[in-house]
């Protein structure tokens, strides 16, 4: 997890290290955690490495983490964006949030006469 930045905001860079939690791979993270479905790399010199759970996503997780990728935000801060009100979690609203507003269909929805 910390070799390949993916952890919270909330742990700044130089206090990653220390850490002992974050000292796995993206693998066995995803072996502890079988609700979690991908993962983006939040800190580093790129911020660009996004790691999907084989044959459990979707195009909307795809956007998802595209999302954490370009703004650097947490669930929480992009939900809260969203409309969140805080009880359900952040990371499913923001994913209906995108499935509500098509974002993975191609054309738009279309009006009611
Ligand atoms: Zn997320």
């Amino acid at each position: 997890m910390l070799n390949a930045g993916v952890y919270p905001n909330t742990i700044s860079e130089v206090d990653a290290e220390g850490h002992k939690e974050l000292n796995i791979p993206i693998r066995q993270y995803f072996e502890q955690n079988q609700n979690v479905h991908a993962a983006t790399q939040g800190h580093g010199a790129t911020r660009t490495d996004v790691y999907f759970r084989p044959g459990a996503f979707d195009k909307i997780t795809v956007e998802h983490e595209a999302l954490h990728s370009l703004t650097g935000k947490s669930d929480a801060d992009l939900a809260t964006q969203l409309g969140w009100n805080g009880v359900d979690s952040a990371s499913v609203f923001i994913s209906q949030a995108l499935r509500d507003n098509r974002c993975d269909k191609r054309t738009p929805r279309k009006k009611k006469k």
